[in-house]
């Protein structure tokens, strides 16, 4: 007998031994580290046994048995470790760490057993038979320990079980149940250990052969259904670890296996018994989504099912279900198509607009060239009648004044519209400024009035006007814009409207508090009789190159840019606009602009002393003469230079023109002149540099003459641009003869200069 237990235990070691180095051949993992723990401290606990087979008296009993308890304390925790790590389930550190903490306060009992009554109470040793022997009555600390152990092994016992029940694939469920086996081996064992049940228990740790038998088995359990086979480990982790959730059914439907997303997708997959009523409508609605390719949306996000028939040798054996979230995708898809509409549609918006530009400039460019025609015919006219001095002459002089009143209509309608396209480039670049300073309330309202009342009549519509005269009428804010604002309502009122009339009202906000200093929300409302907006065109208007009811107004003129502007410069002034309308009956535009009161003074009757206002545009008058003075204009295009020529002309300055840089420069190194006046955009050598040239004769007469920037480069920033360049002024193209009048005596010798009166 003795000998057959000594045998046992070398078989028993060599077999842990022989698991120890097979564990380590196929490390990885935290399962193959606690397979190891358990393999080691059952390793320990077994050569510590032999050893104490081969003891005859109590002292070299107790070592031997010290070394065992070495393992045998790890035993019962690897195990639960090793088991709970196999059904999925993870220890908190805490609790592993307690554990071991625990062990070691038992070990330091066991090492001083013989000095302490907490693990053995009483301990005698005897031979029985070749058997040493050491009964023993266990104290506190024994009896803890021992229950501990039982604990391990009942837990393993519940998570086997709560596994096995989980499982869905057979081969794994084997597994399981070999697993079971080993623990149930190993409490019963523990029974028989700890009541005594059979004799041998008495003389011998029947528990070391316990652990024998349940290694065995879950050494089987290893190497019968790979337990420790990482491809197979790793190709679950990868499934598992898929955004797709995977299900797997048999030929009649029933669920074989699905992956950790679809558990989470479908919870009744787990309490589900295979072919469940709830399982077969899952499976459905997988098969109606995808003939119909209708997405299945679940908890609000969006999946695509797939499907793939399952074979093995050629025998179709189930289903393989697959269900990828695609939310992002679809969410992605529809984003996209909103940008597309919201690009479609301002690209539409740009087109017409572009479409509507072109009209728009061609007309005035068509009265422009048409007029001049007519001046040429005229002019031929005047030459033939020159001898006779007759009516016809003067006739033709009548002619010619009109048809130039036409072309300056048609060249200030043009640059309206350029003008237009260059504020609201300002605006949307975030470069309109607003320039702010004191006007008086009662020219704004008489220089609209003049406008307004003209355009008026000449469509038959009576222009009313309601003005509080007790508005106070020294203002302070930015004249220019508030006045485009006014003009353009009021300008697209006549223009939208055939008969009836167009008011104006012009109040401040009920409660204002007249005071100089304090903000006067300034209240201007503009009723027409015209066509009317229709309700969803409302929300329209204010886009920029939005026209409405193209049918209705495709004859009317206009780019759709005023109102877009409007509003903008309306909001800049820290005011709103609003619009009501009667579609057919006419529409009513509410301005609220807040100023400053800059003194209290009432407008009161603001067409008073102007008697109708001009209408007719006043005559030229040169505002000064100066014909000791040299002026040099430089530009490429002739016409320019016969523009400025021209303009020029009354004021008797003596004026020398270069088409070119080059030929500027040969100029200025011969002459002295007042100012130079020069084109940018040259060919060869432009303005920029024609100027650096002048700057650099420093032998020449002109290094320091004033040169202005004479430009049709009107864009945002320009006159900045040219300043920095070193241009002593600028001025755009096309130029008003006052501004360049106003410009030029700024830079000419103040003794050579005699100012008009009256100018
Ligand atoms: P437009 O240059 O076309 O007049 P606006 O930006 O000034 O551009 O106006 C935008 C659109 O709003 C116009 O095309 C017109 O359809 C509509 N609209 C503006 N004012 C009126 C009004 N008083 N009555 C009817 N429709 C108007």
């Amino acid at each position: 007998m003795y000998e057959f237990v000594i045998f046992l235990l070398y078989i028993t070691i060599i077999g842990l031994f022989a698991v120890c180095v097979f564990t380590l051949t196929k490390w990885g993992g935290r399962l193959h580290t606690y397979l190891f723990f358990y393999c080691v401290s059952n390793l320990v606990y077994n050569i510590g046994y032999i050893n104490l087979l081969h003891t005859t008296d109590q002292v070299t009993y107790v070592n031997a048995l010290k070394l065992g308890y070495f393992g045998r304390l790890w035993v019962g925790l690897s195990m639960a470790l090793f088991i709970a790590e196999l059904c999925g389930k993870v220890f908190p550190v805490a609790v592993k760490a307690g554990a071991a903490i625990y062990n070691m306060i038992v070990y330091f009992f066991i090492l001083n057993l013989e000095h302490n009554r907490l693990y053995y109470k009483t301990m005698e040793f005897k031979m029985v038979g070749d058997f040493p022997t050491l009964p023993h009555s266990g104290g506190p600390i024994y009896y803890v320990y021992t229950s501990l152990n039982l604990l391990y092994a009942i837990l393993c016992i519940y998570l086997i079980v709560q596994a096995y029940i989980r499982e869905r694939n057979e081969t794994a469920k084997k597994r399981d149940l070999f697993l079971l086996l080993s623990i149930i081996a190993l409490v019963s064992t523990y029974v028989i250990y700890f009541f005594k049940l059979i004799y041998l228990a008495r003389i011998f740790d029947i528990m070391i052969v316990g652990y024998a038998v349940c290694t065995a088995f879950m050494l089987i359990a290893i190497v019968k259904y790979k337990m420790l086979d990482t491809t197979a480990a790793a190709k679950n982790y990868v499934v598992d670890e898929l955004s797709e959730g995977i299900i797997a059914v048999d030929r009649e439907n029933n669920v074989s296996y699905y992956n950790k997303p679809a558990q989470k997708l479908f919870p009744q997959l787990e309490a589900a018994k295979s072919s469940d009523e709830s399982i077969l409508k899952l499976l459905n609605d997988f098969d109606s989504s995808i003939s119909t390719g209708e997405p299945v949306r679940i908890n609000g996000r969006i999946y695509t099912p797939r499907i793939n028939p399952l074979t093995e040798d050629n025998t179709h054996i189930g289903t393989l279900y697959s269900l990828s979230d695609d939310t992002d995708h679809y969410r992605y898809m529809d984003e996209l198509r909103e940008q597309k509409q919201i690009a479609d549609s301002a690209n539409e918006a740009k087109s017409v607009f572009l479409a509507n530009m072109s009209h728009e400039i061609r007309t005035p460019i068509n009265a422009v060239l048409g007029f001049n025609e007519m001046i040429t015919r005229e002019c031929e006219k005047f030459k033939a009648a020159k001898e006779e001095k007759s009516s016809a002459v003067c006739e033709a002089f009548e002619n010619i004044g009109t048809f130039s009143g036409n072309i300056e209509g048609a060249g200030n309608n043009l640059l309206s519209i350029i003008n237009d396209i260059l504020d609201l480039s300002k605006i949307e670049a975030g470069k309109m400024e607003l320039v702010e300073g004191e006007y008086s309330l009662r020219s704004l309202l008489r220089d609209v009035d003049g406008m307004i009342s003209f355009r008026a009549s000449e469509k038959e519509l009576a222009f009313i006007t309601d003005v509080d005269e007790t508005l106070p009428d020294k203002l302070f804010g930015d004249l220019v814009r508030v006045r485009q604002v006014i003009t353009n309502i009021l300008t697209n009122a006549v223009k939208y409207t055939d008969a009836g009339n167009v008011k104006l009202i012009v109040r401040a906000e009920e409660g204002s508090v007249i005071k100089a200093g304090e903000i006067l929300n300034l209240i201007v409302t503009v009723k027409d009789t015209g066509i009317g907006i229709r309700d969803e065109d409302i929300k329209k208007m204010f886009s920029s190159f939005e026209r409405l009811d193209l049918k209705r107004n495709s004859t009317i003129e206009g780019t759709g840019l005023g109102l877009s502007i409007a509003d903008q410069l309306i909001s800049m002034m820290g005011g709103k606009i609003t619009v009501s309308s009667e579609y057919g009956s006419g529409s009513t535009f509410v301005i609220t602009i807040p100023q400053k009161i800059s003194s209290i003074e009432p407008v009161g009757d603001f067409k008073i002393n102007t008697g109708n206002v001009d209408k007719e545009k006043k005559p030229y008058k040169v505002s000064f003469k100066a014909s000791d003075s040299f002026v040099l204009v430089v530009d490429d295009s002739i016409v320019n230079l016969r523009v400025a020529k021209a303009l020029l002309r009354d004021t008797g300055l003596t004026i020398d023109t270069a088409d070119s840089g080059n030929k500027a420069l040969e100029l200025t190194l011969g002459k002295k002149y007042d100012v130079i006046l020069m084109d940018q955009r040259m060919p060869n050598m432009d303005g920029t540099e024609a100027l650096k040239n002048i700057r650099a004769q420093v032998e020449g007469p002109n290094s320091e003459t004033p040169v202005v920037c004479m430009t049709a480069d009107a864009i945002i920033g320009s006159r900045e641009k040219y300043i920095n360049a070193g241009f002593d002024d600028y001025l755009s193209k096309p130029v008003k003869s006052a501004e360049l009048e106003q410009t030029l005596i700024k830079y000419l010798p103040e003794d050579k200069i005699s100012r008009s009166t009256g100018s």
